[in-house]
């Protein structure tokens, strides 16, 4: 679900625009202004000398400390060596209260900062997301602006983030994991602090690093393959007319619901199998991607002109009809996106590589225990057991397609006409929603007064779209939830969005309101943020007085997120692996990563599934889309899933959602292990998923 938060919107300022729409070739030629500056050992020396002498000699070590941190950052557009001296002489913090003066003062201004730009933003976009009339072009433009987007460059220019430099310690995240149990709450602070300017990246380096993306995301989402085309040897059309799918979502979602064909699935999923397979080894031919002129046999090869007509849509120019490969774009896009990662290394000291900068900035799990995590779920004893129940509830051998089984679903109790009944009866209006909000809180084990308070902070908007949640950026905002609301009522399917958004909504008021400071507010990352919202979601039947999913419904939602959670665990080590290759071969061709991410793809398919699907060196796992214009995402689906299950038994552990929900937040953004240890009593890992998949295999049989 969409859950629109700037919550670390500071903190996701100092990242890379991932998704900037910019376009254009980025052939900007990087300058280095950060070499090494001359003058600067000398000017550090007698700097330090400087502030020992004004501040005596137990000031040494944090003056040394400030000096290199800022060293680093340092360049001859910021001033020669007489101003550095002014510079660090004139914004040093000798004494403690001073420090505490300047520390209170950037948690006071970073908050109005975050806060007010938060709400320009919500502002200019309230035309493009509120059902409020029509979209006129010029509101497209307020929507995309970002008026924060120079925020770090603005930063280093004025000083601002050299003079947090100086005086509060950079971490890595090494430390954040083995000093930070012991740091009090506004050590905690201060390491988010300083955090926020621990990268200095040029622009052109970002605008690379967006136009990379831009360009591989437009290649990814004009991938697609026209399925009434795809033909079997007998010439004959397993897919009905005009059925476009995008690569790989549509694919796998295909093969999800061909399941339910009992005439043809089978057939139509070892098709689109064998599609996947081409798109990764880059057999397909050039001719067949978004083309609906043509009729290709992805078993054979073969191209021909199409013998039937469902789409007037042609690729303009008009292509050859031939069988001649795609050469190689899709890990030449893959490259270009590391190639652009890459240019940033030497702005960002502590993390000095895109795989460091992916996990410990942005993830903060160390890449090795997210390895050993992924690795504990695809090779558990619980793969093996899910496994044979899928093949004896499908009747026949695995298949490698198999990884997207979807099968253990059972009815609801209720129809989806009866819930849209009686949620549009209690909810003609959005005003209606917002009413029962208090009360829905109560139920859900909120203290009256507290869910008063949370309630009154969230502010119900008509959505335009589906529904999201939007946080604030500083306490004093409200925080908003979008819903949708057709005339005739609200429906059930807006009714269990609006459960989840209003997940996030509590989340973010308390998380904000009631932090201690400013700099801590909001929960380490994306997955804590959706896996408390889905606390809320799940319970929604109860919120209207029905009953909940049986025992029997939630095992098959337990063993459908195993089997989920297995398949794409191997997905991030494939990602995890071929960005391992690019940094160890920068000057790889994209036929040589072409031919690495298969090995990959085959070794860690060999070592994980092939025991499960008795067969050997299937490239599936490397057909995910976000493996060539994501940037090393994939890790966190698996990590969300385990997350999930984690605070889930949490919340049913102690019984009523409310205090416990109130006592986890209470943690904000601090490492997502200790987040997780304080609300759980262990790290973030998957003992919590196995151990829910042991009991739902007690369950179904
Ligand atoms: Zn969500």
């Amino acid at each position: 679900m969409r859950n629109i938060t700037l919550l670390p919107l500071i903190f996701a300022l100092a990242l890379p625009a991932l998704s900037q729409s910019a376009s254009g070739k980025g052939t900007s030629t990087m300058t280095d202004s950060h070499s090494k500056l001359p003058w600067m050992s000398a000017t550090l020396a007698k700097s330090e000398k400087a502030l020992v002498d004004k501040y005596g000699e137990a000031q040494r070590a944090r003056a040394q400390r400030g000096l290199k941190q800022i060293s680093e950052f340092w360049n001859d557009k910021d001033g020669n060596s007489a101003a550095f001296e002014e510079f660090v002489t004139a914004n040093f913090a000798g004494d403690q209260a001073t420090l505490d003066t300047m520390f209170n003062r950037y948690d006071a201004l970073l908050e109005q900062y975050n806060g007010h730009m938060q709400e320009v933003g919500r502002e200019f976009r309230t035309q493009a997301e509120l059902d409020r009339g029509p979209i006129l072009p010029f509101d497209d433009i307020f929507a995309g602006y970002d008026p924060s987007a120079h925020f770090i460059d603005d930063a280093f220019q004025n000083k601002m983030a050299f003079v947090v430099l100086l005086n509060f310690p950079l971490t890595t995240l090494d430390q954040r994991l083995t000093e930070g149990p012991n740091w009090s709450r506004r050590q905690w602070a201060e390491a988010r602090l300083t955090q926020l300017f621990s990268k200095r990246i040029p622009a052109d380096v970002n605008l690379e690093i967006a136009n990379a993306g831009a360009e591989s995301a437009k290649y990814i989402a004009e991938y697609n393959i026209w399925m009434h085309h795809v033909v079997n040897d007998k010439g004959e059309r397993l897919f009905p007319a005009k059925m476009r799918l995008l690569s790989h979502w549509n694919l796998r979602d295909e093969i999800k619901s061909d399941y339910a064909d009992t005439t043809n699935g089978l057939a139509k999923q070892r098709a689109i199998q064998q599609v996947m397979e081409r798109i990764v080894s880059q057999t397909i031919p050039a001719v067949v991607i978004d083309n609906p002129q043509v009729d290709w046999n992805p078993f054979t090869n073969e191209v021909k002109p199409a013998a039937e007509k469902d789409s007037d849509f042609a690729p303009s120019p008009k292509k050859p009809v031939t069988n001649a490969s795609e050469p190689d774009t899709r890990y030449a896009m893959l490259q270009r996106t590391y190639k652009a990662s890459k240019l940033a290394d030497p702005y960002s000291p502590a993390a000095p590589t895109f795989i460091a900068r992916s996990f410990e900035d942005n993830r903060q799990i160390p890449e090795q225990r997210v390895r050993a995590i992924l690795e504990q779920v695809v090779s558990s004893p619980e793969v093996a057991k899910v496994a044979a129940l899928i093949q004896k509830r499908l009747g026949r051998p695995l298949e490698p397609f198999d990884v997207w089984y979807n099968g253990f679903r059972v009815k609801s109790k209720y129809s989806e006409a009866e819930l849209d009944q009686i949620v549009a009866k209690k909810y003609p209006t959005a005003e209606a929603y917002r009413a029962d909000i208090p009360n829905l809180l109560v139920k859900l084990g909120f203290p009256k007064d507290r869910a008063d308070y949370i309630a009154a902070n969230i502010i119900v908007d008509p959505a335009r779209g589906s529904g999201h949640a939007m946080g604030s950026g500083m306490r004093e905002a409200k925080v908003h939830l979008r819903t949708r609301v057709e005339k005739t009522g609200m429906n059930y399917k807006g009714y269990n969005i609006a459960v989840h958004e209003m997940g996030h909504n509590v989340e973010q008021t308390l998380s904000m309101k009631d932090m201690d400071y400013w700099l801590l507010n909001g929960v380490p990352n994306t997955a804590f943020t959706e896996a408390l919202a889905f606390v809320f979601q799940a319970r929604d039947l109860e919120l209207l007085g029905l009953s909940q999913p049986d025992a029997q419904a939630e095992a098959m939602r337990t063993l459908n997120d195993f089997w989920g959670t297995y398949e794409i665990a191997g997905v991030g080590l494939v990602d995890m692996g071929v960005w391992h290759w690019m940094y160890d071969h920068p000057n790889a061709t994209p036929a040589e990563l072409k031919a690495a991410t298969i090995q990959i793809a085959k070794d860690v398919w060999n070592k994980y599934y092939a025991p499960v699907f008795h067969k050997k060196d299937v490239v599936l796992l490397a057909i995910y889309s976000h493996m060539i214009d994501s940037f090393l995402y994939l890790p966190d689906y698996s990590i969300g899933h385990m997350i999930a299950f984690q605070i889930e038994g949490q919340v049913n552990k102690a019984g009523k959602v409310g205090p416990e929900f109130e006592r986890m937040v209470k943690s904000g953004n601090i490492a997502p292990d200790l987040w997780m240890k304080n609300a759980t009593g262990q790290p973030v890992g998957p003992e919590a998923l196995l151990k829910a998949t042991d009991e739902a295999l007690n369950v179904i049989r």
